[in-house]
């Protein structure tokens, strides 16, 4: 009998077990990984995603994070209407002209059709602003700093993924508004700081932050500051977040403005405008990086539980009295971490295996497993087996308390190093046209000198979509002969040389731009 249901737990773990390779079909590996995992289902609308309670902690460990530098900053969260009319949508062009193709509008209510079709928020700029330029009256009004925590609505034309393109997502979007140009610019660069951190010191991911160019910046605003992620299995570029100066373009438009405290010459000033976005797109960045064919791997900064305690070493010889020494013992190492802070949990389920509940949380990304047993239970000591790359540990019973939080640190460490000597030694410089599309299909994103004119940038694009110099493209599936997109241009530049030309025209180069495929 126990040969009978050792067989079928074997079925079982087949079954819930990721069964597509990374390396050879990633698209249905993310999509396993993440059902099986337990942190996303499909919707029956197409674009939309359930996040479920796995996902969601993290999104709530960003979101405290995020919320309190913030804060700190002086911002505030406030909540505004998801719906917006398209008088005061349209009220900015550059704007709608960027956000249009993509806006869902409601038109009925019931089964009367609406004397007006209202917008839902693809972004909140034109939500908000009418009412900046009530509230904010002289200078004293100024900075206004308001966040929210909500969900916009984008209807995405391009492939839906989970968390990366969604139709609704979850983000903060900020909106700040400043007396001078100075303090506006600093504040961009202090969220992308933010952002560059969410990514690196959170989810273990490492970013290039740089400003993007005219082509790719924020309808209607004046720069975009970003962080650029990179995804290893497909060489593929991701923007990770973006912070957008707007100058005083929507001020303008929404007529937001103070008199000017330094005189008269020029009365009525213009504020100064900000707005900065970051999205659950960043969980699934995560988890693309870090994850394996044994399922989700998660950073334990994040992680909703970060150690799963285990009985092991139950045979049929074990006695009762054993036995519940056994789980007594185990559940005493679980409230003792609980008690340190570490987000534990122990399963003392006696129906399943422990090979099986290694499978079932390894599955899930749990960041490390602490196995007991009887012997361990004698030496006063439990095994600590990192999710990761399986590395042992003999952990003293008496060390609980620091080496646990100790061994989590290097696990977190450990993954960050790692993603980022793969987006290290997977960014070159090019120097020459010719080493371009090669270097793409290499999987890499390519450093070049650039002459920063839009219509350079889309020749680059073009040429590069295409079979180029005879070199088979590689062929991902949802990708088969995608351009290079500009990137950023990082604020980190490697030294432009004395007469340098553009990577792709004869004009003079005027900076590194960061070029890939991407998402
Ligand atoms: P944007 O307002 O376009 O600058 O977007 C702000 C941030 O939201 C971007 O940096 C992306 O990381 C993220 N984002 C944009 N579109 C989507 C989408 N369809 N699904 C998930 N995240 C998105």
């Amino acid at each position: 009998a126990a040969a009978g249901a050792a067989s079928a737990a074997l079925e079982d773990a087949k079954l819930i077990g990721i069964t597509v390779d990374k390396a050879l079909d990633f698209p249905g590996w993310y999509q396993q990984i993440l059902t099986k995992g337990e942190m996303l289902d499909y919707y029956d609308v197409s674009g939309c995603y359930i996040l479920r309670p796995a996902s969601y902690a993290i999104w709530e460990q960003i979101q405290q994070w995020f919320d309190s530098k913030i804060k700190a900053l002086g911002v505030q969260n406030a909540y505004f209407p998801m719906f917006v009319s398209s008088r005061v949508l349209e009220r900015e062009k550059d704007h709608i002209e960027g956000f249009a193709p993509e806006v869902a509008w409601v038109t009925k209510a019931g089964s009367s059709d609406l004397e007006e079709p209202i917008a839902i928020r693809p972004t909140s700029e034109t939500v908000m602003y009418p009412y900046y330029a009530k509230w904010i009256r002289s200078y004293r009004d100024l900075p206004l700093k308001l966040n929210q925590w909500n969900s916009v609505v984008r209807w995405e034309f391009k492939h839906p993924q989970p968390f990366l393109r969604t139709r609704e997502f979850l983000w903060q979007e900020g909106h700040t508004a400043h007396l001078t140009v100075e303090d506006a610019k600093q504040e961009v660069l202090d969220i992308l700081d933010f952002y560059a951190g969410v990514y690196e010191e959170l989810l273990a991911v490492p970013v290039v932050k740089g400003k993007k160019t005219e082509k790719e910046k924020f309808a209607g605003g004046d720069f975009t500051t970003t962080c650029e992620g990179y995804i290893p299995q497909t060489g593929r570029g991701i923007q990770g977040a973006t912070s957008h100066h707007l100058g005083q373009n929507f001020s303008k438009m929404f007529n937001v403005s103070v008199e000017n405290p330094l005189g008269s010459d020029h009365p009525k000033l213009f504020v100064y405008q900000n707005s900065w976005g970051l999205s659950t797109r960043v969980i699934g960045v995560m988890v693309m990086i870090h994850s394996d064919n044994k399922g989700l791997v998660i950073p334990p900064r994040v992680s909703q539980y970060q150690a799963v305690v285990i009985p092991v070493g139950i045979t049929k010889k074990t006695t009762d009295a054993e036995r519940s020494n056994i789980h007594a013992s185990a559940k005493a190492i679980e409230d003792r971490l609980k008690k340190a802070g570490i987000r534990a949990f122990g399963d003392y389920n006696d129906n399943y295996t422990p090979g099986w509940k290694f499978s079932q949380y390894e599955l899930k990304g749990i960041p490390i497993r602490i196995e007991l047993g009887p012997k361990d239970i004698e030496k006063s000591q439990v095994i600590v087996v990192r999710r990761n790359d399986s590395r042992k540990y003999t952990v003293q019973l008496n060390e609980l308390e620091t080496r646990i939080p100790e061994i989590l640190e290097e696990l977190q460490q450990d993954l960050f190093l790692k993603a980022k000597e793969l987006f290290d030694t997977h960014r070159v410089i090019v120097e020459d046209w010719k080493d371009f599309v090669p270097n793409l299909n290499r999987k890499n994103v390519i450093l070049s000198p650039w002459c920063g004119v839009m219509e350079c940038e889309e020749d680059i694009k073009d040429s590069s979509a295409k079979k180029d110099d005879g070199e088979e493209l590689e062929q991902d599936e949802k990708s088969p002969s995608m351009g290079a997109k500009s990137l950023c241009i990082p604020f980190e530049q490697p030294e432009l040389k004395q007469g340098q030309k553009c990577i792709k025209c004869s004009r003079p180069a005027i900076q590194y731009c960061m070029f890939g495929r991407s998402y």
